[in-house]
């Protein structure tokens, strides 16, 4: 049986933007994971980097979180209160010689970097400061405050095995001394992240593969730290449908933005949990069942393409499924940004039920219906077409006998078969127009349906203004 509290996640994003389609893929497989085993799901905040970070950047994170239900057990943590933490962790490690105050000046490090360049070496810091045992350092300089450098092993490789890119290991002479504070305290960004992870008791890391190189660096500090080395599993990046790194030109690239364009979170969720991940040929299901298979065993290690048909496949699905409800709320919402209010009639529900099945987004939902609520643009183009000279009286003398039926769909059917026999012509000859005048286009569904809809009143209102 698994134990409730081993599995320890996190999403740890920093706030220098909205929460974008990679972040929310990346929160939605630490989450998932932590469900699937009964631990926690950890929400860090890193916003160290105080000249990006933005508070309306966080509250975009939490809404974006919120929207897509991606609920946390601990957090928000904010790296920019835990400031006396990470001093007190740089503090003992310099007491145990395993991090040592460095005095190079800018000047000198670049003038360093600048040697090794024109000698053809990885620049690197060359350890001037670094005490060792017999070797004598410089003495230190008046007025410098020192940075903070971590004493990183010299020999030997750091290695891990990938959850999803399998075995990654780097010699440590690939490394050098990292800065884990700078000359004014401040602790750094992989220092930060390594604290953290250790006070959270973090046991898979799950991030995106821009975080592979930052990795070896971290586990040596974590070891010098004494503490267990978590599973890594760096997600490969999402790319276009081009296989152009993602952006604004692919379509939203938000997740807020998702919301706004009408697409389910249900659908987002469904689309993200299939953009790198498997379970055979599963296409379609909820979060509880996705919980359930999730593992990191079938993440490809390689790139995965946003695809928006099948997202808006996916959402065009749960728009199928979602409640009467909900559909009619969030239509509401839409036409309201508009400025349309759809009041009391037409029942909105009954609209939408009518339209459900033709919209891929909430926003196709909400433009399609508008017309019951707001005089159409009439298509002249269509009305020219279809309502003739011939036709004007036929439909005149329906709306004289649809004054008095019953309000109903097969009432109003019958009366539309009854003028389109009585005049021998075919259906389309008396349907079209009308839904022409009804709608202010050619392509509706089932009249009588949408005449039912629309209410007695509108309908002779709308016919009688027009051709009248
Ligand atoms: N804050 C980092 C980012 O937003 C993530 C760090 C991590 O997951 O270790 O890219």
């Amino acid at each position: 049986m698994t134990d409730k509290k081993i599995i320890r996640t996190r999403f740890a994003p920093s706030p220098t933007g909205f929460l974008h389609i990679g972040g929310a893929r990346t929160a939605l497989f630490s989450w998932a994971y932590a469900r699937k085993h009964g631990g926690d799901f950890i929400l860090r905040i890193e916003d160290t980097d105080v000249a990006r970070s933005t508070p309306e950047a966080v509250q975009a994170i939490l809404d974006g979180m919120n929207w897509l239900g991606l609920n946390w057990d601990e957090g928000p943590f904010y790296q920019m209160q835990r400031m006396a933490r990470y001093r007190e962790v740089i503090t003992q490690m310099l007491d145990e010689g395993k991090a040592y105050h460095c005095y190079c000046s800018r000047e000198e490090l670049d003038a360093l970097r600048e040697r090794q360049m024109t000698e053809g070496v990885k620049p690197r810091y060359d350890g001037l400061w670094r005490p060792e045992l017999g070797k004598t350092l410089p003495s230190i300089p008046e007025g410098v405050a020192p940075v903070v450098r971590f004493k990183n092993p010299q020999t030997g490789v750091v290695a891990w095995d990938d959850l999803v890119k399998g075995r990654i290991s780097i010699s440590n002479t690939e490394l050098d001394d990292l800065i884990i504070a700078r000359d004014d305290g401040t602790p750094t960004y992989n220092f930060c992240v390594v604290v953290d992870d250790n006070d959270m008791g973090i046991t898979q890391v799950i991030r995106g593969d821009d975080h592979v190189n930052n990795t070896p660096r971290q586990i040596n500090m974590l070891q010098a730290l004494g503490a267990t080395v978590p599973a890594y599993a760096h997600l490969s990046m999402i790319l276009g449908g081009d296989g152009q790194k993602l952006s604004k030109r692919h379509g939203a690239v938000s997740v807020m933005q998702y919301d706004e364009d009408g697409y389910l979170p249900e659908a987002v969720l469904n689309y993200l949990a299939r953009l790198g991940w498997s379970h055979g040929d599963e296409e379609i299901f909820s979060m509880e069942q996705f919980c359930q298979w999730f593992d990191l065993d079938h993440i490809t290690p390689s790139a995965a393409q946003f695809n928006t048909e099948k997202l808006n496949w996916l959402n065009a699905h749960y728009i199928k499924q979602a409640s009467l409800d909900y559909l009619a709320l969030e239509v509401s919402k839409r036409l309201a940004v508009s400025g349309i209010v759809a009041a009391d009639a037409p029942d909105l529900q009954g609209v939408v039920a009518l339209y459900r099945e033709r919209a891929n987004t909430l926003n196709e939902l909400a433009n399609s219906v508008a017309y019951f609520y707001q005089l159409p643009q009439l298509d002249t183009v269509a009305a020219e077409k279809h309502i003739t000279a011939e036709i004007v009286p036929i439909i005149l003398a329906l709306a004289e006998r649809l004054a008095t039926v019953d309000w109903t769909a097969e009432a109003i059917h019958a009366e539309i078969e009854h003028a389109v026999k009585s005049n021998a012509l075919k259906f389309p000859k008396v349907a079209m127009p009308l839904r022409i005048l009804l709608t202010g286009g050619a392509q509706s569904p089932s009249i009588d349906a949408v005449m039912a809809l629309l209410g007695r009143d509108e309908t002779l209102s709308r016919i009688r203004t027009r051709i009248g």
